[in-house]
């Protein structure tokens, strides 16, 4: 495993349209595998495969340290409810923002092994699925955010959400 390079907001890279995984190759196994190395690494909860500049739709997410969680061309396929709190990214590094995202989300993905799956996610984990496919389509959370962006004082950086 290795560490990948995060691209930072302003790379041209994160404003792009992901493709599809039509198969799981070694390649994008290791890159499955450098993706959690590197969001471990970086203290973030999730990272979408655009973030180490590789336009595949292939996200992980881990919100608790230890429930990893691989998301193959991840849709959300129903959502409800409402959640307003802060939000950050690995991709703008010490800056949050709030944002309004939905409180329960279904995820239809395939898993590493490109079995079908269905995630039923809430709260964090909704929040974190939502700002992570925003990522395969191009699209930062700070287009959405409510308000000025504010800079994470260091006294909180350990409660920051990173995705
Ligand atoms: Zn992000």
């Amino acid at each position: 495993m290795a560490l990948r390079t995060i691209r930072i907001d302003g790379d041209p890279i994160l404003t792009k349209n992901c493709r599809e995984v039509t198969k799981m190759t070694p390649t994008l196994s290791t890159l499955i595998d450098d993706m959690f190395e590197t969001m471990y690494d970086a203290n973030g909860v999730g990272l979408a495969a655009p973030q180490v500049g590789i336009l595949r739709r292939i996200v992980v997410i881990d919100v608790t340290g230890e429930d990893p969680l691989v998301l193959v061309n991840p849709k959300i396929i129903e959502q409800d409810g409402e959640q307003t709190g802060e939000e950050g990214c690995l991709s703008l590094p010490g800056k949050c923002g709030i944002v309004t995202r939905p409180m329960h989300v279904k995820v239809e993905a395939q898993d590493r092994d490109m079995n079908r799956m269905i995630v039923e996610a809430e709260g964090l984990l909704a929040r974190c699925c939502c700002h992570e496919i925003d990522h395969l389509d191009g699209h930062m959370y700070t287009e959405k955010v409510e308000g000025d962006l504010q800079d994470v004082s260091y006294d909180d950086e350990d409660e920051e959400i990173e995705e």
